[in-house]
């Protein structure tokens, strides 16, 4: 996982030091205030929130991503935090068996130069918050955005403070008031709800490994999904193997951006009646949850406002459903182009050319990934009948294209192997 040469050039600081401020201090607005704070860039970040989000389910970080963190040298940070599954398995709902295999252990470090691990959202969180704190940059919480004003490069917030910068970066989430109201004011950018809910729940790994009907889920460590129609359950152990961790999506409504709603663990046993006596079993262990909607952007008109300073990010700029598990990887990869673009600057006035190319660089990828997203929503949740016995047909066969978007070896070439510190799309 060496990556010389990645680390010296985001080292690099050519350019104009700029003021940056970042709206919103998710996993999005803090990789990128690192990659901008390498290089040596003043960096604000404005979050909404009282705490740091202690909410929230496994992510994955696959190797488009590790990527980037090993390239500015934090990728140790994350040892004692991560999972590294040897495969995603998709399993036929009823029973278990396998559909198609997508090997992650070793080979996405064979193939992409970096692993693919797996981490819960507020270790993540923490630790490159940790990390932006020994860089320098300022997080400052109770911080809600208002309003940006994009004649003045001025971000209000709704305290009716006052934050001028060169720089204003929109990391605010898929209810983004940075892009409502400075990049794209001519219309309103609705979010699109899916029919669709997650529920996240953990099962400890001591219930696990006392259970040998299901212990060897803990000990034969595989991201397995479960695939059926409108439902599916995606399931790994995390936390370095404290916990079984379950996010299974269902049909059902709730409002968009809320983490936090707890669910009904009766529904959720309802909802997957019908699937593997083994994920069941699992099930029985599962005493609370939560649940969210799952919803996506639309493509965007642009991600840079009219004049040309401010700039949208991640889920701001191109939320996605989960179905790939590159939300957090895109935001990663968003933060990690924008600080090479901007290391070309030399005076204010190369910013809006500078933003623009950036967004050339990122927009396309994103939007293809948002659609990966929804083809992989499609695929997995067909119901029975012969359309489902066709995808089960190709996903088996090695020499043509395969429906899952994971295993598609010439998207999964594309989408694991991106070098965001030198992207040319
Ligand atoms: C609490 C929480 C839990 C999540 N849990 C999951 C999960 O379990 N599974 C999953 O796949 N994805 C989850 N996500 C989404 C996932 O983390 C993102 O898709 C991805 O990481 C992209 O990150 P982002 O930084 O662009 O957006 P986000 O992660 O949404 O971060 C946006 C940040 O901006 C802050 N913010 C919002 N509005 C304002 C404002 N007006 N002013 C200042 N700050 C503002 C928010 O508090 C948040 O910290 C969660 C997001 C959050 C915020």
């Amino acid at each position: 996982m060496t990556t010389t040469k990645e680390n010296q050039k985001s080292n690099s600081t050519m350019g104009k030091k700029l003021n940056i401020i970042i709206c919103g201090g998710g996993l999005g607005g803090l990789a990128c205030a690192i990659g901008l704070k390498r290089k040596g860039h003043t960096v604000t970040i404005l979050e909404g929130s009282h705490t740091l989000s202690e909410v929230g389910a496994g992510i994955q970080m696959p190797p488009n991503c590790v990527r980037i963190l090993e390239g500015y040298g934090i990728a140790d940070k994350f040892k004692d935090a991560i999972t590294i599954p040897k495969n995603i398995v998709l399993r036929r709902y009823s029973n278990g068996k396998p559909l198609s295999t997508t090997p992650l252990d070793p080979l996405m470090s064979d193939s992409y130069g970096f692993p693919y691990w797996l981490i819960h959202r507020a270790d993540y969180q923490r630790i490159l918050w940790e990390t932006a704190v020994e860089l320098g940059i300022k997080y400052q919480i109770d911080s809600r955005v208002d309003y940006v004003d994009d004649d003045t490069n001025t971000v209000y917030l709704v305290t009716g403070e006052a934050y001028h910068a060169d720089v204003i970066v929109g990391a605010d989430g898929i209810r983004s008031r940075v892009r409502d109201t400075a990049v794209i004011t001519e219309e309103v950018i609705l979010p699109i709800a899916s029919p669709q809910c997650a529920y996240r729940a953990t099962v400890p790994r001591e219930v696990m490994l006392s259970d040998p009907k299901i212990a060897h889920l803990m000990t034969d460590v595989n991201a397995n999904n479960w695939i059926g129609y409108r439902r599916h359950i995606m399931a790994y152990p995390m936390k370095n193997g404290e916990m079984y961790n379950l996010v299974m999506a269902h049909p059902g409504q709730a409002p968009i951006g809320t983490w936090n709603m707890p669910g009904n663990v009766d529904e959720l046993k309802e909802h997957y009646k019908s699937f593997d006596p083994v994920i069941r079993q699992v099930l029985t262990h599962v005493t609370h949850c939560l649940e969210w909607v799952l919803a996506d952007l639309p493509p965007l008109p642009r991600w840079v406002s009219p004049k040309g300073r401010v700039v949208l990010i991640g889920d701001a700029a191109h939320a996605m459903l989960p179905f790939l598990s590159q939300g957090a990887a895109q935001a990663v990869e968003d933060g990690c182009t924008l600080a090479e673009e901007l290391d070309s600057v030399n005076s204010l006035d190369d910013l809006p050319e500078a933003l623009r190319k950036f967004e050339r660089k990122r927009k396309r990828r994103a939007e293809i990934v948002q659609l990966g997203g929804r083809k992989n929503q499609h695929i997995w949740h067909l119901p029975d009948g012969e359309e489902q016995e066709e995808r089960d047909r190709l996903m088996k066969e090695k020499d043509s294209e395969n429906p899952d978007q994971w295993s598609d070896v010439k998207f999964q070439r594309w989408l694991f192997g991106w070098n965001a510190f030198d992207s040319t799309f």
